[in-house]
Formats: structure tokens, sequence, C-alpha cells
């Protein structure tokens, strides 16, 4: 075996097209300061470093901003530990490079809308008041998307919570949500959702969204639910249906 193989071997390296190189479990920053080596968990609490996943330009699926173009950042970590969850390989922080929160709001100015969604991932892991700060400061509206699991951070434009059983949300969100999305898995979550609609504001939003592997059992329980409940409303993952991300 040569030495690229052996190195191959030892490392998992990727590449981020945001002036970072991550090879596990180091990151090379090439930003304005010198090369330099910063160890993946150490995140600092200032919120100027986050460990970004992806970030990419699409379309809102889900929810109240449905059909609208955004930018999505999705930071890495978390720790809900949802069975479905169809993003698992954001759970472990460390394997997602620390990214500049200037950066990752630089690169989404550069796009049509100016919507942001930051997602993860549980992205209230993280302060995120410099994140919105810097993304509001470019005339970006900041949509956040969280099982609420943590405090809130950030200045936001629209705070969408979407309760997870295996951690409740914490009250400093559900009393800011302006949308509730209650993801049903199973019958019992008809009830499971009417508990949290009652930590809500009167106004905040309600939607009930089928699980996607439980879609075509749950899909017709949820139709029935709403038209016997109007007061909430009915929330589809439209982006796999159109196939986009
Ligand atoms: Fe996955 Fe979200 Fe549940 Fe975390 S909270 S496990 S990212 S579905």
């Amino acid at each position: 075996m040569n030495g690229k193989k052996v190195l191959k071997k030892m490392f998992v390296l990727k590449y981020h097209p945001k002036n970072t190189f991550c090879v596990s479990p180091f990151t090379f920053r090439l930003n304005k300061v010198p090369l330099r080596l910063i160890m993946a968990h150490q995140i600092p609490d200032d919120g100027t470093l986050l460990p970004l996943m992806e970030e990419f330009y699409t379309i809102q699926g889900e929810g109240y901003h449905t059909g609208k173009a955004a930018y999505f950042i999705r930071l890495g970590g978390c720790d809900v530990g949802c069975h479905w969850c169809d993003v698992k390989e954001s759970w472990d922080a460390e394997l997602h490079a620390l990214t500049a929160a200037d950066t990752i709001a630089e690169n989404a100015s550069r796009f049509p809308s100016k919507a942001v969604v930051v997602t993860g991932g549980e992205p209230l892991i993280y302060n995120l008041d410099y994140l919105t700060n810097q993304l509001q400061e470019k005339g970006i509206k900041t949509f956040i998307e969280t099982s609420g699991a943590y405090p809130l951070s950030g200045n936001w434009d629209w705070i969408c919570l979407s309760p997870k059983k295996f951690k409740g949300p914490q009250e400093s969100v559900a009393s800011k949500a302006h949308e509730l999305k209650v993801i049903v898995f199973n019958k019992s979550d008809f009830e499971w959702a009417e508990q949290h609609a009652k930590l809500v504001s009167p106004d905040c939003k309600l939607y009930l969204q089928p699980e996607w592997s439980k879609s075509k059992e749950m899909t017709p329980l949820i139709v029935e639910y709403v038209m016997n409940n109007p007061h909430w409303e009915i929330s589809l993952q439209t982006h796999k249906y159109l196939n986009i991300p």
C-alpha cells in the first residue's frame, strides 16, 4: 500500500467550498488568518464559529413558507435521537467543519432570495446571536427549524418549532414560536400535538406533517383530523416530491 492509500485509511478528507478543509478530527481554515489547526469540538460560545454540515439554495418544502426560495444553513450536532431522523449524518458535530459565521452570512447574501433557514441537527445547541445579527445586517430574513430542546438564542423573523418526544421543547422557544409543526408517526401523535398546541401562543400556526416513511398510512388520518379540527393545517415535505434538497 503506498503512502496516499495509508493516509486515506487514517483520515477522512473533506473539502468545503468555504475556505476550509476538514481532515477529521482537525479542520484547516484558510481564512484571513494563517493556516491554523482547530479541534472540531472546540466550538466557541460566542457563535463566531459554527459546525457547518452543508449550505444550499433551494425551495422551502415544508410548513408556512412552503414554495418560497431560501438559503439553507444546516448545522451539525444533535442529541435528540429521533429514530426516524432523515439526517442522522448531522448528529456528530465533530464531523462538520467549524466555519466562520461571517463566511456563512456572506455566502447567503450572494443569492437572490433574502431569506435564510437555519436548521440541523439541532441548531439551538449553539449561540446563534452572532450569525443572525450578521444575516439581518445584510437585509436577510432569518428563519429557524428547531426541536426547541435548547434555550432560544438568535434574532428570528420566523421560528418553526417541531417538538420531538425524545427531548421536549423549552418554554423560551415554545412561547415565541410562529409555527408549530408536529410530525405524525403514529395515531397517538394527534393527542401529543394537542398537548404542545397548549404551549404556544394563540396566533401560532399549527401544522401536522406525516413522517415520510409513514406518509401513506398517516396522511389519510391527518386529512380527516384537520377536517374535524380546522385550527390545524397539513404540511407536506413537498421538496421530496419535487426531488430537490
Ligand atoms: Fe434528527 Fe431533528 Fe430529531 Fe435531531 S431533532 S434527531 S436532527 S429529526
